[in-house]
């Protein structure tokens, strides 16, 4: 550490040199992201916030009420009028806090000490550090001919030690969307805690239902889910970090809360203690600001944009792996390997990721990716076709 003080242009000089390494939303290259830029009033929510600890909310009332309109907000378009839970830092604290509350309940209602959660094949590896730190088997489940979760092996797979179920909306990889129907019938007839991460499809696919997109409910209105995961800061135009968890009832927040003896409040139920305000007081003012008119419109925008560059792939002759439920393309080259298909594109400046089940390229249609940022992105797979 420097032993005199600098100046602050001193200081932001040499902020600017690092920002200058980072890549911009704005250059529309980045295409293999479920974050994005997030909206300007969201930072200016954020940023009035910067100060307010929730982690000790009887410093903070206003915060604290501002969280819970939010979780209500959320709430209203997830079917449940009274929902418990937090805005948490993003979807993975979100998992590991639903499946320690499962967890937590099975051991205290039914003696279990050697808990497995089942998760299908395409499962965030958010899981696979919740079971880590939880002390749990992972239960993987193979994928049906849809690339969701095959429901018939959930039910042979389950024990008297499974825990929780976990269902997604809105897979990582390939934006599928799990029945929760089914799962939520095979949870019910064996009094387990169904999960729905919905930290990528839960600002969208309620949204796109609205405008008559034919899409699977996954939401509390089904009687067998327990929790869902839903990320302000992926579709819902809010800053890193800003997640969701919510229950249906305070009962899970209770089978997982600690006294917390020094803080204005008895007892604390999320992982983290000191945590932002900040993030709570931006996902509100965003979705006051949208309304659920902004966000048909903002999942809808992303959903024509999909279907857009979907259709020129295919006219092109690259291989779509599954018909877009959701706002993710998945795809290869007839010829080339994925890796070889993944290198000529980065060659070219493309920020993709690639899918690992199957081995494909992936691209997520964000809300900083526009029409004319796909237009070249086109014109490269051409020239790469033809090469
Ligand atoms: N769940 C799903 C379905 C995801 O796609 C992701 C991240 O991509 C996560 C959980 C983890 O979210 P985060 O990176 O915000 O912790």
């Amino acid at each position: 550490m420097n032993e005199k003080p600098k100046s602050h242009d001193d200081i932001f000089n040499q902020l600017d040199k690092f920002q200058a390494m980072d890549c911009k939303y704005s250059d529309g290259r980045i295409l293999g992201s479920m974050c994005t830029e997030a909206h300007p009033i969201a930072k200016e929510a954020f940023f009035k916030f910067i100060d307010s600890n929730l982690g000790d909310p009887g410093l903070f009332k206003g915060t604290k009420l501002i969280e819970n309109k939010a979780l209500k907000m959320i709430g209203s378009f997830l079917s449940i009028e009274n929902p418990v839970g937090h805005i948490v830092t993003g979807g993975t604290e979100a998992n590991i806090m639903a499946i320690r509350s499962a967890r937590n309940i099975a051991r205290g209602s039914k003696g279990i000490k050697n808990g497995e959660i089942i998760v299908s094949k395409s499962a965030h590896f958010s899981f696979k550090k919740a079971a880590d730190m939880l002390n749990l088997k992972l239960i993987h489940i193979a994928l049906d001919e849809n690339y969701s979760i095959n429901t018939d092996l959930v039910k042979e797979n389950i024990n008297d030690n499974t825990v929780a179920i976990v269902g997604i909306a809105g897979t990582t990889e390939l934006g599928m969307i799990d029945s929760i129907e089914n799962l939520s019938k095979i949870a019910t007839q064996n009094d387990i805690h169904l999960h729905v991460d919905a930290a990528f499809g839960g600002f969208s696919i309620p949204f796109l239902k609205e405008k008559d997109y034919d899409l699977p409910n996954f939401d509390f209105s089904i009687e067998g889910v327990k929790s869902i995961t839903i990320d302000p800061h992926k579709m819902g135009l809010s800053p890193i970090p800003s997640g969701c968890i919510l229950f249906r009832n305070q009962s899970f927040l209770d089978a997982m809360s600690v006294d917390s003896p020094y803080l204005t409040i008895k007892n604390q139920s999320t992982i983290v203690g000191t945590r932002l305000g900040a993030s709570a007081a931006a996902t509100y003012a965003v979705m006051s600001y949208l309304g659920r008119e902004g966000y048909r419109k903002h999942a809808e925008i992303a959903l024509e944009k999909t279907h857009f560059l979907a259709e020129n792939i295919k006219k092109l002759g690259y291989d779509l792996i599954v018909e877009p439920k959701l706002n993710i393309i998945v795809f290869n080259h007839p010829n080339l390997e994925t890796g070889e298909l993944a290198r000529l594109l980065e060659d070219r400046n493309w920020k993709i990721s690639c899918s690992s089940y199957p081995k494909a390229i992936r691209i997520i249609l964000m809300n900083h990716i526009k029409k004319e940022h796909l237009i070249e992105f086109i014109n490269d797979l051409d020239e790469i076709s033809r090469s």
